[in-house]
């Protein structure tokens, strides 16, 4: 990396967050799960809007690309930075409350806070802000706004673009916007705003964002279903829907292998059911504390159960039971690290397709290797299918991992031929270029023009999403 640039970031930033030492590097720049390793000539760590954009345009001056990273916990590659001659620009220390609103009910906030923090801010200030994801101790809400991050709150509240009102932005020349809005209502021409939501780190850098808060519930009562079929369970949200005003928070259907894996891997977790082929995680929120609401919520299970669309049912009757159902769902992702190769696939489809979707998906890969252990969970009342493989036991890792290519290409296949989308949460980074390529043709010219009209230089996040 050339000297000179790394002495003016160092002016900038000051030495002590610059780093250049190759061990201490490594935390930005392998992710999650250890599929990406890259390379940096530096990880800067600004603490103010204002270094954020003298970093720019010196990056801008000298052809610099910026690989934008908040808590590292992306899982398409889109924050790792793969040259030498990058600069990974952590926004981590870009971490402060700016303003609580209780009458606009709103919440602005820097771009590197964590989501957990976020929460724990809205919470203290009896509000709530409803995104959760299981990653939320370390992503922060400018990685969730630039990957428009789902979770398991998107059936209510919906996903990030709903939960924006306005942004603060870096442009690649190092222009300062400010669209930190609490308008609901403003149609001025694009939505700038709206643009940058999704974009991965490609347009340029979101520094603080003006959020939606809620009401905080004043009781959360959760469950666990036993269900037949994803069809069943299809149709069990759209009865809880239909019967009662209470709101439906979270609906969350996980197969066997699922719960088995977590039962076996992660200590101090319990089931409710120890046999069965599916279950759901139900949650509704109210604004009311009432013995009535939960009467309510157990004559409508009592009557699923009658028309045959529950098998049972568990309520949870402390908050440690709830927390302990909530592990269940939240551990999935950690548990199958610990059964070998996996290989991951997060799809949408219309919710009319999910059962097909699962079925079909399941038989493709019985036939492509035998025996392979499907991982199936997801945030159903979205559509949203995260479609995980293990491999079969006792069988080579490495001959698994071979046939990862051929398996997401299936799986793809369809996907798109149910009307669904190749990546429903997780973004495109480097992982789903391919799939962008292949199915989005028309769109991707399109964005390729907006790409080249706001980062002349390609020099934010390039390669990423799009090759220009
Ligand atoms: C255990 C686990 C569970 C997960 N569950 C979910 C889930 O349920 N739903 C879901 O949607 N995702 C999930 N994810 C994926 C991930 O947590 C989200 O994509 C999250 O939004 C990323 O936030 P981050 O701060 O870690 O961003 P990073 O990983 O650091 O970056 C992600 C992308 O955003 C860009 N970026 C980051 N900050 C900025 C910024 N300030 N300005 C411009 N660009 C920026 C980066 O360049 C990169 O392209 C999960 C991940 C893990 C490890």
């Amino acid at each position: 990396m050339d000297k000179e640039i790394l002495n003016k970031l160092i002016r900038v930033v000051g030495s002590d967050n610059i780093i250049l030492n190759k061990s201490e590097m490594s935390k930005y720049l392998i992710e999650w799960r250890g599929v990406y390793t890259g390379k940096a000539g530096a990880i800067i760590k600004p603490k103010s809007t204002k270094e954020v954009s003298k970093i720019l345009k010196i990056a801008y001056s000298t052809n610099t690309p910026i690989i934008s990273q908040g808590g590292n916990t992306g899982l398409v590659g889109g924050q790792i930075s793969f040259d030498d001659n990058h600069i990974v620009l952590n926004l981590t220390r870009l971490n402060k409350v700016r303003e609580i609103n209780t009458l606009d009910k709103s919440i602005t906030v820097e771009s590197g806070l964590t989501l957990l923090e976020l929460q724990n801010v809205c919470k203290k200030n009896n509000t709530l802000f409803p995104l959760s994801l299981a990653s939320e101790g370390t992503c922060t809400i400018g990685g969730n706004i630039s990957t428009n991050a789902g979770g398991v709150g998107v059936l209510y509240y919906g996903n990030t673009r709903n939960l924006v009102l306005g942004l603060e932005i870096v442009t690649p020349e190092g222009k300062i916007i400010n669209t930190l809005s609490t308008l609901i209502k403003d149609n001025t021409g694009y939505s700038l705003k709206d643009l940058f939501i999704g974009s991965e780190g490609t347009l340029g850098v979101i520094t603080a964002a003006t959020l939606k808060v809620f009401p905080l519930p004043k009781e959360k009562y959760t469950g666990i279903l036993k269900v037949k079929s994803p069809q069943k369970s299809i149709k069990v949200l759209r009865f809880i829907q239909e019967n009662i005003s209470t709101p439906l928070t979270a609906f969350e259907l996980m197969n066997k292998f699922s719960i088995n894996f977590v039962k076996k891997n992660i200590p101090g977790t319990v089931s409710p059911f120890n046999d069965f082929k599916w279950i759901i995680l139900i949650e509704f929120s109210s604004l009311e504390s009432s013995n009535e609401e939960e009467e309510k919520i157990q004559n409508l299970l009592g009557k699923l159960i009658k028309t045959d669309l529950v098998e049972d049912a568990v309520i949870a009757g402390s908050i440690r039971q709830s927390n302990e159902m909530w592990k269940l769902r939240e551990s999935i992702s950690e548990a199958q690290k610990a059964e070998g190769g996996s290989i991951k696939n997060d799809i949408s489809v219309p919710i009319k397709f999910i059962d097909k979707f699962i079925r079909t998906a399941i038989s493709i890969i019985n036939k492509i290797i035998p025996n392979s252990r499907c991982v199936i969970f997801g945030h159903i009342g979205d559509g949203n299918i995260h479609f995980n493989i293990s491999q079969p036991i006792k069988f080579n890792k490495k001959d698994f991992l071979k046939k990862e290519g051929i398996i997401r290409r299936e799986i793809v296949k369809l996907t798109m031929k149910l009307e669904g989308s190749f990546s429903a949460e997780h973004g495109v980074g480097v992982a789903r270029k391919a799939d962008l390529k292949r199915y989005k043709k028309d769109e991707l010219i399109i964005m390729k023009g907006i790409k080249e009209s706001m980062d002349r230089k390609n020099i934010m996040n390039p390669g990423k999403i799009i090759d220009c």
